[in-house]
């Protein structure tokens, strides 16, 4: 089975360049344009990773990732910030806020990638031991 990834993004410009470097990398995608369905969509699906957006019109991803890790069934899900707010502090807020990592935009599709099966990788590990 394909691992699964939430990407949460309301410009739709960026959820179709994430869509698109997600499927060539051979996952399937849930989409969320917005935090509270981000939310609802991560209790409904439980996806195997999420990428979530910083700047959201409602809440900001920063509390729809407190939201979701403060749920022992989600918990264990990988969250990645994508933010375009490269301003000082921008990287302690999305760890305090629960992040598990943080991409700054633009980011290099590679990059991308590379970390989203870097965390995958890592879950499978530590799961089968
Ligand atoms: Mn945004």
């Amino acid at each position: 089975m394909t691992a699964r990834i939430l990407c949460v993004e309301d410009n739709p410009q960026n959820m179709r360049l994430v869509r698109k470097i997600l499927k060539r990398g051979g996952y399937t995608v849930l989409e969320a344009e917005n935090g509270l369905s981000g939310v609802q969509i991560a209790e409904d699906e439980r996806p195997d990773l999420i990428l979530m957006d910083v700047n959201l019109p409602d809440i900001d991803g920063l509390e729809a990732t407190k939201r979701i890790k403060a749920q022992s069934a989600l918990h264990h899900i990988p969250i990645i910030a994508l933010t375009a707010n490269a301003m000082y502090g921008d990287e302690e807020r999305c760890l305090a806020a629960g992040c598990d990592y943080y991409i700054s935009k633009p980011f290099d599709k590679d990059q991308l990638l590379d970390m989203v099966t870097r965390f995958l990788t890592s879950k499978r590990e530590s799961n089968s031991g």
